[in-house]
């Protein structure tokens, strides 16, 4: 079946998973989803111009172009797994509660230097978008390959782990995200060293954040791992500063002036430079790319209003990547510093002790005013006697359209699902 399947997949290498962009002799597999079946969709596939529809029940099959299989998902993955057995190329597993994408996007641009790299689009991080990610690698053109892994229950690295097989990797590092589906945050530890469990396994590469405590524990069955960045690593840099753009030292002296902001960035960025050191990317050009990443899609942009700077970081939102945005903000020079946070999702029963814990961590800050927007956020208020607070989004943009800020510096930072980047046009 999979051989089979295989073949087709290799007259087109291309799959196609939304009826709304369908490539000419694509495979379209006919995913489930919670609110759609798109085995109803086969047939449109297929006119639009897909080769073949893989679907899971028999009642939408036609012809022979419809193939028939148990369950589209596992025959997605067990392709995409039958796909990397046959690549002999290096690929560079990474995870993390925090700060994956950028991470990839950095060690992406530092490789890119000198090799044809394939790094996951985007985010497609989950158990469609790794063995989609997977299936985009050809071997002719790719010398490696870079897989954002990310996962909200524990089990669902090593699987994903299984489809990719990375022979390196690296966790960014371990916080209080997505609390929720792992049940506390002993169970995020070990849904993120699964990814050492494959590597240790397979006698992988992993590079190690040695500021890091639990990843340095975790690290402790490896034989040779990576560590950087402090002096004595295998990659060593140091940080200088972040106001608001993070500036780095890098090992061989160099300045660099990233485009990032945060503090958390100097991280991200030394592990990309540590990988562009093992693959022997030349280190002026390894710096060069790092300075010259800008990030995209709301994570930690920075947008001028006036003499106002925003910095939009409303990409998402956990109380570790809360905790240090706030710090970040308070760190940073500025006549008035202002906070417009919403809700952190995904905290199941200590969502409510989290974002009071929140309102704990603004009351000790020098800031010039406060918005609070959301439903779960309501708690942070109990530590703060001057808080603006609104349930909804629309109430927080009609409040802003009274107010006129000068010489400020404006964090909006929340969940994805909130959307709060749409405040921005409304900061003056
Ligand atoms: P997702 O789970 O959505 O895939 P991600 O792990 O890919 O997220 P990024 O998209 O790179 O993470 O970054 C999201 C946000 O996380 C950033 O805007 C920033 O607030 C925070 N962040 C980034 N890097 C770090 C880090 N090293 N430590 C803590 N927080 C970070
Ligand atoms: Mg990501």
């Amino acid at each position: 079946m999979i051989a089979n399947l295989y073949q087709h997949y290799l007259k087109c290498r291309k799959i196609n998973t939304d009826t709304r962009q369908i490539d000419h002799g694509s495979i379209f597999f006919a995913l489930k989803g919670p609110k759609f079946n798109a085995n109803e969709f086969a047939s449109e596939a297929l006119a639009k111009g897909a080769s073949f529809a893989v679907i899971d029940d028999a009642r939408y099959r036609e012809d022979e172009r419809y193939i028939l299989v148990d369950n589209v998902l596992k025959t997605l993955q067990e392709l995409a797994r039958h796909h990397r057995d046959q690549l002999n190329i290096p690929v560079i597993g990474l995870t993390g509660s925090n700060g994956k994408t950028t991470t990839k996007e950095l060690i992406n641009a530092v490789l890119s230097r000198k090799y044809n790299v394939l790094a996951t689009k985007g985010n497609l991080n989950n158990h469609i978008g790794v063995p989609l990610t997977v299936l985009s690698i050809l071997e002719d053109d790719h010398d490696m390959a870079i897989v954002e892994m990310g996962a909200n229950h524990v089990g669902e690295i090593q699987q994903l782990c299984e489809i990719a097989n990375p022979t390196h990797g690296l966790i960014t590092n371990i916080g209080k995200a997505h609390l929720e589906g792992f049940g506390g945050y002993e169970g995020v530890i070990r849904a993120k060293s699964e990814l050492y469990h494959h590597l240790i396994r397979t006698s992988g590469v992993v590079w190690i954040n040695s500021q890091n405590e639990v990843l340095n524990n975790m690290a402790k069955r490896f034989a040779n791992p990576l560590f950087y960045p402090a002096k004595g690593d295998y990659y060593h840099c140091e940080f200088l500063k972040a106001s608001p753009f993070v500036e780095v030292e890098a090992e061989n002296g160099e300045h660099i002036t990233t485009q990032l902001i945060g503090k958390y960035n100097f991280e991200n960025i030394a592990v990309a430079l540590c990988i562009g050191k093992f693959f022997n990317v030349p280190e002026d050009e390894a710096n060069q790319a790092v300075a010259e990443y800008t990030p995209q899609n709301n994570r930690s942009q920075i947008i001028r209003k006036g003499s106002n700077m925003v910095i939009l970081d409303a990409y998402n939102a956990n109380p570790s990547s809360m905790a240090l945005a706030i710090e970040n903000l308070a760190q940073m020079e500025a006549r008035h510093k202002i906070v417009i946070l919403g809700d952190m999702k995904e905290l199941g029963p200590e969502s409510a002790s989290e974002h009071e814990k929140l309102g704990a961590e603004l009351s000790g800050k020098h800031l010039t005013d406060i918005y609070l927007c959301g439903e779960l956020i309501q708690p942070a208020e109990k530590h703060l006697s001057r808080a603006h607070y609104f349930p909804t989004k629309v109430e927080l943009i009609e409040a802003l359209k009274t107010v006129k800020f000068k010489d400020a510096v404006i964090l909006v930072k929340a969940s994805r699902s909130l959307g709060l980047e749409d405040v921005v046009e409304y900061i003056r």
